[in-house]
């Protein structure tokens, strides 16, 4: 039987429940910070959720934005004030920074995450974790679950200058655990950045779709196997 000898893994919704709380959050930090402060919080919050979904659905938008999270969601708080008239010196960096630590509080490593690294370490299989986004944020849930320990190399986009889907974060990983691309598994749950990103360049992919949500029609990338947990990574041959 053929061996897996490298499993890359993607940080954020997959290792790490990161966005499964942000919807709270943000009504929260609409209650607690915009409410006392005049603005109509159910406003805020559907203003919020337009916003949000416009700025984080231009992929070059996306790109540059996501290496400052919470430059971001200030941004983002800040067109939606405009929106609701309530735009005000300093409302938005406080709406932001109440979320920001709301997320922080709420995100947590998913149950199978550890068992799973433990599995594959013990199997002797080299890993890689490749994220997205901000070093800071990045480096901060690593410390705190004290991931570090499990991989062999660590690529994050704010570090390394680009990210994922850019073949140069899969051919660096690869390069630092002296790995060839057909050795190799990318486990992730972005279709594009996880999947196509580590198909261009040979490495087999695995889709995470915790929600069991099925592949949709028009996925830009068929993953080379779906997972809906991280239990059975020993399918990965
Ligand atoms: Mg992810």
């Amino acid at each position: 039987m053929a061996r897996v000898n490298v499993v890359l893994f993607d940080l954020d919704d997959t290792l790490l429940d990161y966005s499964g709380e942000a919807a709270r959050c943000w009504s929260e930090a609409c209650a607690t910070v915009a409410g006392p402060a005049g603005v109509d919080a159910d406003a805020l919050r559907g203003a919020i959720r337009d916003v949000g979904a416009w700025f984080w659905s231009d992929p070059e938008r996306h790109r540059r934005e996501r290496t400052d999270m919470l430059g971001a969601w200030r941004k983002i708080v800040e067109g939606a004030l405009e929106r609701c008239g309530g735009l005000r010196d300093g409302l938005a960096a406080r709406v932001a920074a109440d979320f920001a630590a709301r997320r922080r509080a709420t995100w947590s490593l998913f149950p199978d995450a550890v068992p799973a690294l433990q599995r594959l370490r013990a199997r002797g299989v080299a890993l890689g974790l490749v994220t997205n986004g901000d070093a800071g944020m990045q480096r901060e849930k690593i410390a705190r679950w004290d991931l570090a320990r499990f991989f062999d190399v660590v690529v994050i986009e704010g570090e390394f200058g680009c990210g994922k889907p850019d073949a140069r974060v899969f051919r660096h990983a690869l390069d630092v655990l002296g790995a060839s691309p057909r050795d190799a598994w990318m486990v992730g749950d972005h279709l594009v950045w996880d999947v196509l990103g580590a198909q261009q360049v040979g490495v087999r992919a695995a889709w995470l779709d915790r929600p069991r949500q099925g592949l949709p029609s028009d996925a830009l990338a068929v993953p080379d196997r779906i997972l809906d947990s991280l239990t059975d990574l020993t399918t990965l041959e």
